[in-house]
């Protein structure tokens, strides 16, 4: 794709990299067939080509419209299209680019509305009250200790997790224990900064990001073997960190290592001897995230841990749609949310499952607020206690 973005800004780095990933675009419309906002509006300018036309604009300087706008907002960054691009465009990194650009063009209700909601998602003492009356479940197994340490690992206990689902982060750590893996963990407040980036509010993002890059990386030289996170939406961001720095800033070296040293838990237990544990479990339904599926780039790896240890999960549907959560999109876009939502829970109980899981807190409690069927991380089926190992 031509482009002729003005010297002012593709002379700074997020310009160089816009210009470089729309000149990698072949406007060949590919990625269209699995953009779940252009499934349902069937409008081009709600497809990934349409949006990237519109930042194009954007970065060319052109008047930018409160519908262009609109619809950047409508896009649930699931990077489905970069799954489905054949030239590799970077799309997520664009689509930030491209918010950040209009974000001062917004009308200032939207601003104000905007930062309320960033407000209260990351003030713990906000977040934490409102979490009491959503918790999702608790802890219901005693905790088990590394008895032969072979290794030791950091967990991303997450910001809003440790409130809502407290028993994926238990029941990880039992899992890890039983593998003689010992456990550090985040402070329950630290936030990887996913929130504040996608909303556009970057320096804060920053400040969040350098501060856990100081904090892991100095855990990573005493012998951290990985860090390890259960909400896939987090996991993404982080191993993101290294795209958000240019190679000669000071902090760039350590965002690789801090990157490169982050794993899903699915990829940090494919690699294990799982003989030792003895799950029960049967008719299952998984939804695959999209930060795991698309963001990570790992379509397939829970269930492939689930088939090592013996739990098989029913196949679904249009599995690389997103469920309709996508971070603060189902407060911002409540109708696009729960109609995908909807086509997700269709799917998922078609074969009528005891149980669904998935990979990531937001999609969890999106889909559990729409069915009666007990929706889980994936990793408590692994509970030790409840599957009589021990
Ligand atoms: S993003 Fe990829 S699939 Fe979509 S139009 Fe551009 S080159 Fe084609
Ligand atoms: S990120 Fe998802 S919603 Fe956004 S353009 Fe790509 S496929 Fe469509």
């Amino acid at each position: 794709m031509q482009t002729k973005i003005p010297e002012q800004i593709i002379n700074t780095p997020q310009g160089k990299k816009a210009d470089a990933i729309l000149r990698s675009c072949v406007h060949c419309g590919f990625c269209s067939a699995t953009c779940p906002t252009y499934q349902i509006s069937g409008n081009e300018l709600d497809s990934p080509r349409g949006r990237i036309y519109l930042i194009k604009s954007a970065l060319e300087n052109n008047e930018v419209s409160q519908s262009s706008i609109q619809y950047l907002d409508q896009c649930l960054t699931c990077r489905a299209c970069e799954s489905t691009c054949p030239s590799g465009v970077e799309y997520g990194q664009l689509v930030d680019i491209g918010r950040e650009l209009v974000e001062p063009k917004r009308p200032l209700w939207q601003k104000a509305y905007r930062a309320s909601v960033r407000l209260f998602l990351t003030t713990p003492i906000l977040f934490n009250t409102i979490a009491l009356f959503i918790k999702h479940s608790s802890i219901s197994t005693p905790e088990i200790t590394a008895e032969i340490t072979t290794a030791q690992v950091l967990l991303l206990t997450g910001c809003v997790q440790p409130s809502l689902a407290p028993n994926i982060n238990h029941v990880t750590k039992n899992v890890l224990a039983t593998l003689g893996v010992e456990v550090i963990e985040t402070a329950q407040t630290e936030c990887c900064g996913a929130l504040e980036h996608h909303l556009s509010a970057q320096q804060k993002a920053l400040q969040q990001i350098k501060n856990n890059i100081d904090t892991w990386s100095e855990l990573i030289g005493s012998g951290v073997e990985a860090i390890i996170s259960t909400a896939s939406g987090c996991g993404v961001m982080v191993k993101d960190y290294k795209t958000l720095f240019e190679q000669n800033d000071p902090y760039y070296q350590k965002a690789v290592m801090v990157s490169e040293k982050t794993k899903d838990i699915a990829e940090y237990l494919l690699e294990k001897d799982l003989s030792v544990l003895n799950i029960k479990a049967n008719n299952i339904s998984y939804h695959a995230p999209c930060t795991l599926q698309h963001g990570q780039k790992l379509p397939g790896i829970a269930e492939k841990v689930l088939a090592k240890v013996g739990i098989h999960v029913n196949t679904i549907t249009d599995s690389h749609l997103c469920c309709g959560s996508a971070g603060s999109y189902s407060i911002f876009q409540p109708t696009i949310s729960k109609q995908l939502r909807k086509n997700k829970l269709q799917h998922l109980s078609a074969s009528n499952p005891d149980t669904i899981v998935t990979a990531n807190i937001g999609c969890l409690m999106h889909l559990s607020s729409g069915t009666d069927i007990p929706v889980k991380h994936w990793v408590e089926l692994l509970d030790i206690d409840k599957n009589s190992h021990l």
